[in-house]
């Protein structure tokens, strides 16, 4: 089969013939429609800091994905040949104390689907049945594939109540554009969306932001001031990873509110907890993952009843083997969700 495979420890990747791999007795053999590009496999590809601690080449990439049940092991009971899915990227292992009390997204020994096991960029994929999850046919297979981050996404903005709430999303990236999408759904009073993006800040106008920011030309704290008769906003959801973006949300957030943050930061972060966090009462949320499957049924429904439409947020598709042109449109901004036909 051909394949997207990092296979050196430098820049690059590459479009290759490999073996199609083999399901085990709980496995099951997926032929994969589309994939979509994550950040990480851009970091993977561009061989980052974070890259060459983390991924030991050769590995097929990719963990965003929607295909067909191919062929099934013997002892798999849950999903049958023909049957249309996607599969929660974190593999775990059902066993230790974070699995067995309800916090899988927390498992201590989890596989993570692309970089610890050969990945969606593929004809052919192999996953253990638990991580899989049956497609609901009322979603198309471009919104399938994006489940998987639309998640993350789903449990940054249910962390608390959302509804009649002022909101600031930092980062309007794929993740912080579906939350925008989410939080309108779920009837947040006021949406405010800042990215230094011009792009995405007009993706997120379509998804239901009511005033989007730019935060390099405007001044975030005296807008949310003026938005909100000087309380400043209810929530604020962090999706950019950046220092100074979550100082913002930080002086934004009215005391007593929450700030939910799934942003991953390049360097250490450092915050006043005296002032910021405890005098102001406020709760913080790390959010890593998803509820397996919890978050999976919040997605299928909030995509399937039509209650948020990702369509402006999927802007570009490429057959497979042009994956380089969506990872240099994601490096460059210039784009929502990438899907690569395969
Ligand atoms: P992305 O990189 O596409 O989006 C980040 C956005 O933040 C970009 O549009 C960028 O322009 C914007 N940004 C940069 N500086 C900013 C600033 N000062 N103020 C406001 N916005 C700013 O990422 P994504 O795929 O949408 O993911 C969002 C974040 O979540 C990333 O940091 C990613 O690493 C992280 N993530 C975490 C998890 C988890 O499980 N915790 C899972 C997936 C992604
Ligand atoms: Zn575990």
């Amino acid at each position: 089969m051909k394949a997207v495979v990092k296979r050196k420890r430098a820049r690059g990747m590459e479009f290759i013939e490999v073996p199609t791999p083999k399901a085990g007795p709980r496995d099951v053999l997926i032929r994969v429609r589309i994939a979509s590009i994550c950040g990480t496999d851009v970091h993977i590809h561009d061989w980052t800091r974070w890259a060459q601690h983390r991924f030991t080449p050769p590995r097929i990439i990719g963990h965003e994905f929607v295909g067909d049940v191919e062929k099934i092991g013997e002892e798999v009971t849950q999903v049958k040949v023909g049957d249309r899915v996607s599969a929660e990227s974190h593999l775990t292992c059902g066993s230790c104390y974070q699995c067995k009390n309800g916090y899988s997204e927390v498992c201590r020994n989890f596989k993570l689907l692309g970089v610890d096991h050969d990945g969606t960029f593929g004809e052919y994929l192999v996953l253990p049945e638990h991580v899989l999850w049956k497609n609901d046919e009322k979603i198309p297979d471009e919104w399938a594939t994006i489940q998987e981050p639309f998640g993350n996404a789903v449990d940054t903005v249910l962390a608390e109540d959302i509804s009649a709430k002022t909101v600031l999303i930092l980062g309007a990236g794929p993740i912080g554009l579906f939350a925008t999408g989410i939080a309108r759904a779920c009837g947040a009073s006021l949406i405010v969306v800042s990215d230094p993006n011009n792009y995405r800040l007009a993706i997120s106008k379509k998804m239901g932001a009511h005033i989007t920011v730019n935060p390099r030309r405007q001044d975030i704290i005296q807008l949310v001031l003026g938005a909100t008769h000087n309380n400043g906003v209810d929530v604020v959801l962090e999706f950019s990873g950046n220092n100074q973006a979550l100082g913002q949300g930080l002086k934004a957030v009215t005391p007593g509110g929450r700030v939910s943050i799934l942003g991953i930061y390049e360097r250490r972060v450092s915050i006043d907890l005296n002032k910021e966090v405890i005098f102001k009462k406020i709760r913080i949320y790390g959010i890593t993952g998803r509820k397996v499957f919890s978050t999976w049924h919040k997605t299928s429904q909030f995509l399937s009843s039509g209650l948020v439409d990702p369509g402006p947020i999927v802007t570009h598709q490429f057959p497979l083997k042009d994956y380089g042109k969506g990872m240099k449109l994601m490096k460059d901004g210039k784009c929502g969700k990438v899907v690569l036909y395969v």
